[in-house]
């Protein structure tokens, strides 16, 4: 055979042996024979999703999550999977986020979900228990504990399925008009404080309202609330609260570890390749862990700031404490009685708490105070 007529031979066997390595990836690498091509050309091979968020857009800390979220899912899928956030009141008003992602609206949705509870009573176990479990603990009542297969049972009949997503660590009690030096200075006081421990304050003698984030610092300057709880230093400060608010009192004993939620549409989540699914899960695991480091950061850098030019000298009285650790007792009591799927999740959560607070009493706690002892930390309210 001339050598004129072996080259095109050669040429044909290597774009067929070319053709069938990529053939071979792209079934490889999809795991259901997506076509790549079309991907890579920017056709119609990607999915895209709207997400839908309680938080203003552009909100640093809360609304930064799902931002990541979703940039860590079109980043790990190549593009195959595109996420697009829209803040509150872009698609749904803040307060219908869940009905949204359980009605197909949004494929998903960030917020906290004891913002449903007067639809589903028991998601105020995955937002906070008032002087319940700590960031730490409840991740590890979610994950390691049977927590997270409640939630889904939980949400089940919506439809919806949540992750984790992220938490704030400890709050601040919150940003109060006068001081509070006893039970009785409760009494009257309006105050934007969600969740069970909305009701709480009620039975304190206060008055709890329902607002959203994008609206707490206007009802505060115009004197709808006398006091309104948000996150702490590096939320609070992002909204301004601090230019309304005379007094910031702390610990959040209301919301000790609040955690946020990512939900999914579970038809949308099911029509996905597995690998997608995969890399949904992965992409909400680490935004919940990566928004505990973002507040436990700038937290502390908020708290630095605030402290130049405002006097954080007020440590709720233990008056004030005891009558809401007595009204928490009873609110958690009446939502176990009234609900049976609440009295499952409370069994699950008390249970946990009960073992991981004795294990913290030998680690956490005896670290702190141990340290403490022989490097006294810096004091602000002396
Ligand atoms: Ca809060």
């Amino acid at each position: 055979m001339r050598e004129t007529q072996i080259l095109p031979l050669v040429v044909i066997a290597l774009v067929a042996a070319l053709v069938s390595v990529v053939a071979m990836w792209s079934l490889d690498r999809s795991g259901q024979g997506v076509d790549l091509t079309k991907t890579v050309r920017g056709t119609d091979a990607f999915i895209e999703w709207k997400l839908v968020t309680t938080w203003p857009k552009g909100l640093p800390g809360l609304g930064a999550a799902p931002e990541n979220f979703a940039r860590r899912v079109n980043e790990a899928s190549g593009g195959r999977l595109r996420i697009k956030v829209f803040g509150a009141g872009e698609i749904v008003p803040p307060f219908e986020v869940f009905d949204a992602v359980s009605r197909r609206v949004a494929e998903a949705g960030h917020g906290a979900s004891y913002y449903w509870k007067g639809k589903i009573p028991a998601a105020v176990f995955y937002t906070a228990v008032p002087f319940g479990m700590t960031a730490q603990e409840a991740n590890g009542w979610l994950h390691y504990g049977g927590g997270l297969a409640l939630w889904r049972e939980l949400y089940e009949p919506f439809g919806v399925v949540p992750f984790a997503g992220g938490s704030t660590g400890v709050q601040m009690a919150g940003w109060f008009n006068k001081r509070l030096n006893t039970r009785e200075d409760l009494a009257g006081l309006k105050m934007r404080i969600p969740g069970l421990a909305g009701e709480v304050f009620d039975a304190a003698g206060g008055s709890a309202v329902r607002i959203a984030g994008g609206e707490v610092y206007t009802s505060m300057q115009t004197g709808v609330i006398d006091a309104v709880e948000w996150v702490g230093p590096y939320n609070d400060r992002t909204l301004g609260l601090m230019e309304v608010g005379d007094y910031y009192y702390y610990p959040g004993w209301h919301e000790p570890g609040a955690m946020l939620e990512i939900i999914v549409n579970k038809e949308a989540l099911a029509a996905l390749p597995e690998d997608l699914q995969a890399i949904v899960t992965v992409a909400a695991r680490a935004t919940n862990g990566d928004m505990l480091d973002d507040f436990t950061a700038h937290n502390s850098e908020s708290l630095e700031i605030l402290l130049t030019d405002f006097p954080l000298d007020c440590f709720l009285h233990d008056d004030v404490m005891d009558i809401l650790y007595e009204e928490s007792q009873v609110a958690v009591a009446a939502l176990i009685d009234a609900d049976p799927m609440a009295a499952k999740i409370a069994a699950s959560y008390f249970d946990f708490f009960q073992r991981v607070r004795t294990y913290h009493e030998i680690s956490e706690r005896a670290y702190l105070n141990g340290r403490d002892r022989v490097m006294p930390p810096v004091s602000f309210t002396e």
